[in-house]
């Protein structure tokens, strides 16, 4: 029998994580695994170090993935069945397609602010951080999520308590009623509480206008509120190649979990899935280690298949060496009808260490050193 071709679109976290679990060597005479990825592969939570000048992008970049798979560097923009089509032309015929390409992020729509939701944005936008910091002594500073979701949900919070350490008169304005809605009341509570405690001004239910003659000024439930600064979290979309699927009806569980409704042989993983699970690496590499056991079950390589539920941790940055570590567990069962269990640790400068393992853990998956 010939080797069933595997593609998987998007070398972040979750297509790495299907990749390596398809390209092991007791199914190399069975597959052939392609990843595929449109410019560099980037570690997304560098982007703090990365816009406070602590830490250079390159240090979260990394250009090629190494593994026993083929890699192409190329961007998707057209998927059917059993094929894939590169903005450049090139096809591939596939028994098997996951995609995992993220979340494409708009530009701000507030006029002034400075986008800041990528690591390229991040390297961008930290000169006119780092000078304001510099010039002018306890800048006003606006961080503002523009519309939900976004990838890390604490994260916006962590930034605005880094900048208030560094002297920033920070506020945060968001959409949600209560911060991180999606890990549930414990983790909004946590957060805020550091919010506070670090005199991190929090507004929320906020329905932001602005005044295009004054780039400075933001309008928000009734109050006029003046900045130095506006560091916008923009609004993030699925790739435009993902956006004629009806991805809200996935399931998410059981033999026919991912797999995009009106497709035998399509899955769909990571922060491009609408679901209600935070945006976060932990949930991504969960799906892409479950879809690599569905796909193998599909091409009659396994006879069952094997769940990965996610438990995903995020950090939140406090200081340059001080973080929190926000766990969640989505433990067995039906995904959105349970408590999730949730475990807080810190503030500490211990779980620095831990900051820094996540990032060897990404590059080796990258890697695999
Ligand atoms: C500031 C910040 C901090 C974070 N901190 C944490 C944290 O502490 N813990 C945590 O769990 N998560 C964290 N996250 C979230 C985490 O990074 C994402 O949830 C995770 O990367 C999602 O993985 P993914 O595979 O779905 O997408 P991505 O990792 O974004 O990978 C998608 C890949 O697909 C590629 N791609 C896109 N379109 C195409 C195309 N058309 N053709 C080819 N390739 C394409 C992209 O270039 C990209 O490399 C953080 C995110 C941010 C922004």
């Amino acid at each position: 029998m010939s080797s069933a071709n595997v593609v998987i679109v998007g070398a972040g976290i979750g297509g790495l994580n299907c990749a390596r679990a398809l390209a092991q060597p007791r199914y190399k005479d069975n597959i052939n695994v392609t990843l595929i990825q449109g410019g560099p592969c980037e570690y997304h939570a560098g982007l703090i170090p990365v816009l406070l000048g602590q830490r250079p992008a390159s240090d979260f970049r990394l250009t090629m993935p190494k593994g026993d798979f083929t890699f192409v560097s190329g961007v998707v923009n057209r998927i059917e069945e059993g094929r894939v089509y590169l903005a450049d032309g090139t096809e591939f015929e596939a028994d098997a397609i996951v995609l995992s390409p993220g979340l494409t992020l708009l530009k701000s729509s507030i006029p002034g602010a400075h986008g800041i939701w990528s690591l390229s944005n991040a390297e961008k936008v930290c000169p006119f951080v780092l000078s304001l910091l510099d010039s002018v002594k306890g800048p006003r500073v606006a961080i503002v999520i523009e519309k939900l979701p976004i990838r890390c949900p604490p994260a916006p919070y962590g930034l605005a308590i880094r900048l208030a350490n560094m002297g920033a008169s920070v506020s945060v304005f968001s959409p949600e009623s209560y911060p991180v809605g999606v890990a549930g009341r414990e983790v909004g509570e946590f957060v805020l509480r550091r919010c506070h405690e670090n005199y991190v001004n929090v507004i929320l239910d906020a329905k932001i206008d602005f005044d295009k003659s004054n780039e400075n000024v933001i309008y928000a439930s009734g109050r006029q509120y003046d900045f130095d600064l506006i560091l916008a979290v923009q609004a993030h979309v699925s790739p435009q190649f993902l956006r004629d699927f009806d991805l809200t009806s996935v399931n998410l569980e059981g033999p026919s979990a991912y797999s995009i409704p009106g497709f035998s042989s399509v899955w769909v993983i990571g922060d491009s899935l609408p679901a209600q699970l935070p945006k976060a690496a932990g949930v991504a590499e969960a799906q892409g280690r479950t879809v690599a056991s569905l796909v193998l079950k599909h091409l009659g390589i396994e006879n069952t298949f094997s769940y990965v539920y996610p438990t995903p941790s995020c950090f939140l940055s406090e200081q340059e060496n001080v973080y929190s570590l926000i766990k969640l567990d989505f433990g067995k069962g039906p995904l959105g009808s349970r408590p999730v269990s949730v475990e807080i640790r810190g503030p500490s400068a211990q779980l620095s260490t831990s900051f820094e393992q996540a990032i060897e853990n990404w590059r080796r998956l990258v890697i695999q050193e």
